[in-house]
């Protein structure tokens, strides 16, 4: 059983139609550090973020922004 998909979900890159690779990416913000998943494109380096970082931690960034 070596099926994969319902788990992954399919990213392709809309300007090269590769398939999207996570990566572990560093971010730091506001003296903090935090690891995130973003999904890049191992041909351009076009950095997705997905619709729940987009609606979750990346909101939160926002708003940390906006309130300073
Ligand atoms: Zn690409």
């Amino acid at each position: 059983m070596k099926e994969e998909s319902g788990q992954e979900e399919k990213w392709i890159c809309d300007k090269c139609k590769e398939k999207l690779e996570l990566h572990k990416v560093k971010v730091s913000y506001l003296g903090g550090n935090f690891e995130v998943e973003l999904l890049k494109c191992p041909k351009c380096n076009n950095v997705f973020i997905s619709e729940d970082l987009a609606l979750g931690k990346m909101l939160e960034v926002e708003k940390g922004l906006e309130d300073k």
